[in-house]
């Protein structure tokens, strides 16, 4: 069963706790003591808070959960790309990956990491390279679905570390240490950026997504700058606009992966929909309100779209738009018959944008081993629980 967004605690803004906490005539310093168990000691019980009365931490038990989710699967080594496969409540599984500190990747230097995060179960989406839309659309994340993937990756390295501290080794540390002990919170936080480009299509999660956001954004809450937090899209043009129109300076990716509508159609299907000259037309007015670089996702795919005839006219969205370039080369995904294009073709098409003035990398990634692209290890999982029911 889902549980209603309004009655897990982790769903909820410092006001909205504050509103019920009255409704349960409570003292209004009682929300920053629940906020400072929840996101600085990262606390899984209430009876861990011990600062809160008995009869508080029972009432508090009545009208909210507190819901954590639960590592399934975990693939990758320290200090390379990680990737963590979640269950929820009702048992659906989403990925986040955690990605050790690539500064040429999104934006600006960081000693850190990145996490990955999902927004949604599967994706309607059905874009043609990705493994997340392969089984449809299951359902949108509730809020704290989507801020918990940042707090449980933040309690599995602390608890991490409290086992290396105790000389212990342990792949999968005790998942349900009720609260982070002093000792641990002196060290810094593990993730100081978020890209949301994990399973499903964030804008089509938008209430949710910002929710989340701001929860994850707030200093009583995650801490984590706006501007450390990317939101990828398919290109939902309308969402767009709308995201333009809120304060905080959240960065945008665009997933783009052609530069034609001729060559982005046989991508994605959402260009039938939004084609270039909508999703432009949005992107002129997010930037008219925001001035801040975008950055244009260009998976290269062999023969689908590593024409070197792309170039000239991705240059010019890019240089119209102000966006720098992510070249990626293609993850094959099992079950889809494309394939990577090789280094020489990948190389040529970079040189040939950044003679054209464009700010461009190319991913020359070490997470291909491990599945890399989000709604991999979800797929792979699914398909050995069937075979496990099957045979
Ligand atoms: N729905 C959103 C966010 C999630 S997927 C969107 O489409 O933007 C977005 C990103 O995942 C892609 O832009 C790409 O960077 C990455 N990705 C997904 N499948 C991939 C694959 N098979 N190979 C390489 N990158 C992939
Ligand atoms: Fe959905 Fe993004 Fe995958 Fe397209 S690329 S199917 S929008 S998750």
């Amino acid at each position: 069963m889902i549980t209603a967004a309004r009655n897990d605690i982790k769903s909820l803004t410092q006001a909205e706790l504050a509103a019920r906490l009255a409704e349960l005539k409570q003292p209004a310093y009682r929300a920053g003591q629940i906020l400072q168990w929840l996101y600085e000691r990262q606390a899984t019980s209430w009876d861990a808070m011990t600062n809160l009365p008995k009869p508080l931490r029972a009432e508090l038990a009545k009208n909210f959960t507190l819901q954590t989710l639960e590592l399934v699967r975990k693939q990758g080594a320290r200090d390379t790309t990680q990737k963590f496969l979640w269950r929820l409540a009702d048992h659906a599984l989403v990925e986040s990956v955690l990605i050790p500190a690539n500064p040429a990747l999104y934006g600006e230097a960081s000693d850190r990491h990145t996490l990955c995060v999902s927004t949604q179960v599967g994706c309607a989406y059905g874009c043609k390279f990705c493994a997340s839309g392969l089984d449809g659309w299951k359902r949108n994340l509730l809020p704290y679905e989507i801020v918990e993937q940042v707090m449980a990756v933040e309690r599995w390295k602390a608890a991490e570390m409290r086992n290396s501290e105790c000389g212990v080794r342990n792949e999968k540390p005790e998942p349900r240490a009720e609260v982070v002990p002093h000792s641990a919170l002196r060290t810094p936080r593990l993730i100081d950026n978020l890209v949301i480009m994990g399973m499903g299509e964030p804008l089509a999660n938008y209430d949710y997504l910002l929710k989340a956001l701001r929860i994850l954004n707030a200093p009583w809450g995650g801490g984590i700058g706006a501007r450390k937090i990317t939101i990828s899209t398919s290109g939902l043009a309308p969402q767009i606009r709308k995201l333009a129109d809120e304060p905080e300076q959240f960065r945008l990716a665009v997933s783009l992966h052609g530069a034609t509508d001729v060559v982005r159609e046989k991508i994605m299907p959402v260009n039938r929909k939004y084609p270039l000259r909508e999703l432009t037309a949005a992107l002129d007015y997010y930037q008219s309100k925001k001035s801040k670089m975008l950055t244009f996702e260009f998976i290269l795919i062999a023969g689908v779209n590593d024409s070197l005839e792309q170039v000239k006219p991705l240059a010019a969205l890019a240089k119209r738009l102000y966006a720098k370039v992510n070249l990626i080369p293609y993850n094959t995904v099992e079950g889809l018959t494309w394939s990577r294009p090789d280094e020489k073709t990948c190389e040529a098409f970079l040189a040939a944008l950044v003679k054209q003035k464009v700010i461009a990398t190319l991913r020359r990634e070490k997470g291909h081993d491990i599945d890399a692209a989000c709604g991999q290890l979800r797929l792979k999982t699914e398909k050995e629980i069937d075979n496990a029911l099957n045979h």
